[in-house]
Parts: structure tokens; sequence; C-alpha cells
């Protein structure tokens, strides 16, 4: 395989994340072992409470699985005969789940898909760019299973009905909120604003292995944990990837956040000063739309450059270790760096081939 040195993000087309050592020594330490799974289940359960404060939560294959059994428990509660027969519903079973126009959103799959291979049927409210809460009312009828709220840089930045506000609108009406926040480092945030289900990925910022967390209302767990007997076996998560995801979840709780936070900067500083002065480039440090504590370097190419960003990715991937950018909005002219997924040494290999692509373009 080509080495490549990431600084896309956590990208599940590039292998995620780099796990951390905890979950790998976890993994194999599990891998041979028999055990009896429900009591690895509720070690894990309780290390997603101690990590969320949640009531109880679950480790799912997924985020992405962790959305299907969230919105299949919303609509058939502790049921098996309605967990049974999903997709198909049983008589009685609510099935409508209400999201934003601007939330519609595309994670590999797309979240109404998600909906429907729980058997729901989305009910999107407004507009990809406008959404009231009058909408949001009015699409609340005896129906609703669940109102499902998301967390993303790919959701509409504005006009959208923030989570408080949609908590409440569903609340009142004794309907549950389920928030994807897959890619969010606030293990604890969604659910004081109001998720009574949260879930969050395995393999992104906590360097887990390939699996999903979903934590939240202790009932609801448990109809997303008899989800098991129906359409959740086909998503079934094994004791390697439970055991890794609980010694994740406890190294992100020691973890030296603002150790890593000041070498991420100092990639970004080196990076910045590679490209400094390049005719056609601008370029500055961002935050992350979504609020996670994590900059990237932004560098928009000007037609006055003589090149365009498809152009200067396409010569970074080429390379030789292969650089991958956060790239899809090269059509639009721009692209970012992201330092979050770096092995030591490997942000002076980017700022040589940054300084490269500058010197060509002087
Ligand atoms: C990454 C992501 C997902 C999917 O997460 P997986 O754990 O890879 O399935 C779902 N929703 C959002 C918003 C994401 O960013």
């Amino acid at each position: 395989m080509r080495p490549i040195i990431n600084v896309s993000g956590t990208m599940t087309a590039l292998g995620a994340s780099i796990m951390v050592p905890e979950a790998i020594e976890a993994m194999a330490a599990i891998a041979p072992q028999f055990l009896d799974m429900a009591e690895l289940h509720q070690s894990a359960s309780e290390e997603i409470v101690r990590a969320t404060g949640a009531e109880s939560g679950i480790v799912t294959a997924s985020a992405a699985a962790g959305i299907i059994i969230a919105v299949a428990a919303a609509m058939t509660g502790p049921s098996l005969p309605a967990i049974k027969m999903l997709p198909l519903r049983a008589k009685g079973i609510k099935g409508d789940v209400v999201l934003q126009g601007g939330h519609d959103v595309d994670y590999g799959n797309s979240l109404t898909q998600a909906i429907r291979i729980a058997g729901g049927t989305p009910v999107v409210c407004g507009t990809s760019s406008a959404v009231t809460a009058a909408q949001i009312e009015d699409a609340i009828t005896e129906n609703t299973a669940a109102g499902l709220f998301v967390v993303a840089h790919t959701t509409a930045r504005t006009g959208m009905v923030d989570l408080p506000t949609f908590a409440r609108l569903c609340h009142v009406r004794d309907v549950p909120v389920i928030v994807d926040a897959a890619s969010e480092y606030d293990l604890r945030r969604f659910l004081a604003e109001g998720a009574d289900l949260v879930i969050y990925s395995g393999h992104k910022f906590l360097g887990g292995p390939t699996s999903g967390i979903i934590a939240g209302r202790r009932d609801l767990i448990e109809a997303c944990r008899l989800q098991n007997s129906g359409l959740g076996r086909a998503m079934k998560v094994g004791k390697e990837s439970i055991a890794g995801l609980i010694a994740a979840l406890d190294a992100w709780t020691r973890r030296d956040h603002t150790g890593i936070r000041q070498s991420e900067r100092a990639a970004l500083d080196l990076w910045q000063a590679s490209l400094a002065g390049t005719p056609g480039l601008e370029i500055k440090i961002v935050p992350d739309p979504t609020g996670n504590p994590l900059d990237r370097l932004e560098i928009r190419v000007l037609p006055k450059s003589g090149t365009t960003a498809t152009a200067l990715t396409k010569t970074l991937a080429a390379g030789s270790p292969s650089i991958v950018v956060r790239g899809h909005k090269v059509d639009e002219g721009v692209f970012w760096l992201d330092p979050c997924n770096l092995h030591p040494g490997q942000a002076t290999i980017v700022a040589e081939a940054l300084s490269d692509l500058a010197g060509r373009l002087r």
C-alpha cells in the first residue's frame, strides 16, 4: 500500500484515525479470550456513563449503525414483537422521524436512508436553508417516533433551529430527541441541551476501533440493546471493538488535550510559514465550524495564482509519501490542512511539500 500522510481529518476513506495504543493493547488482550458478552456490554455502559454523564450507554458497530439502532429503539421501545418485525412496523408503532431540511446530510449514506433502514419515515421540515419552529411544531403528530438533530460541518450553517429549541418542541409532545454528534469532541453538551440519545463515533476523535456510542436515557438504551435480536444483529459489534472502545474512552479522559492542541498549532504555524507570500494564495488559520477544539489551515487559491485548488491537491496527493488534504470544496477554490492525525515528524514532511509547491508558484 502507498504510505499516506493524512491532513484531511478523520475520514473513513483513509482509515478513520490513529488508534490510541491503549485501544490496540485492549483489543489484542481480549481477542483470544472467552467472556460473558453481557458483562462486557455492562462495563462499556459504565465507561460511557462516566465519560458522558448519561444514564446509560451502548457500543455499536459505528455511528452510522448507532443512528439506525437509535431510531429503531425510539419506534419500538422494549416490544420484542415490534423489534422482530422491523423494518416493517407492527400495528400501533409510530414511525415518523422529524428532522430539519439543513440536517438532511450524507456521511457515506444519507440520514434519511438510515431512518428508512430502521423502518421509519423521514419527515423533513422546511428547506435546506430555512426552518422555523412553527414548521417543526406542525410536523410533530400522533405518529412521530423521534426528532433527529445533526451536529456536523455538513449541516446548513444558518437558518436552522438550535438544539435546545428543537428539544423543547419535541419534549412538549413527549417525543424523544436523537442527536447525531458523530464527529463532536464534547461528550456532555448535547445531553445537557436536551438530547435523549446522543451518538458518537468511536474511531474519530476518540482514536478507538471502528465503533459507535449511543448514550442517553436508560429505557431507550435498553430498547437499543434489544435491537440486537432484530435488525441490529447485522450490525453486531464484537468483543475486540467493545474492549478497544472502553480503553479509548478511558484514554480520552486522561489525554493531554492542551499539549495536543499546542503541537497541532505548531504544525499549522509551520505550514502557514511555508506558504507565506506565495502570489495568488490566501492562507489563514480557521476554527472548526462546529466548535470542536481544533483549528485548520485554510488555503484559498485565487485565479491570479495561475493554478487551481484541484491541481495543488492533486500534486500533494501524487507525491511520495502521498499527502491527502481536506478537499471537499476544491471546486470552490479552497482546501484545508487538518493537523489532528499526524505522527511525529509528519508535520515537517508536509511543510517541505508545501515549500516545494510555493516555490513553483513564485
Ligand atoms: C462520521 C459521521 C457519521 C458516521 O460515523 P461512523 O462512525 O463512521 O459510521 C455520521 N454522522 C456524522 C455527522 C458524521 O460526521
